[in-house]
């Protein structure tokens, strides 16, 4: 299950945030850089979504397609309502 949720923060990161964050709590640029150089992403880690049931639907869709998962496996989206609590499914159409 991939659940996402409404008045999610995560929707307004940014690789910006985050490694002013990492240089805030005393990691170097120069390990930063470093990582990016081993391909650690951040960009593409961190770039926020336009709304959850869109990026819900971008991890149903990686998990499903991912070389590495089983067929088999059942996997199926969510998006819950902060609100009240409601989960409702996200369809991949
Ligand atoms: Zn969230």
């Amino acid at each position: 299950m991939v659940i996402g949720h409404t008045e999610c923060g995560a929707a307004s990161i940014s690789s910006e945030t985050i490694i002013n964050h990492l240089l805030q709590r005393g990691i170097t640029r120069e390990t930063i850089q470093k990582q990016k150089e081993m391909g650690f992403d951040f960009d593409h880690l961190f770039q926020g979504f336009e709304n959850s049931k869109t990026s819900v639907k971008r991890s149903v869709t990686l998990l499903k397609e991912h070389p590495l998962m089983p067929s088999g496996i059942t996997i199926k989206g969510f998006v819950m309502d902060t609100s009240c609590g409601r989960l409702d499914p996200v369809g991949l159409s």
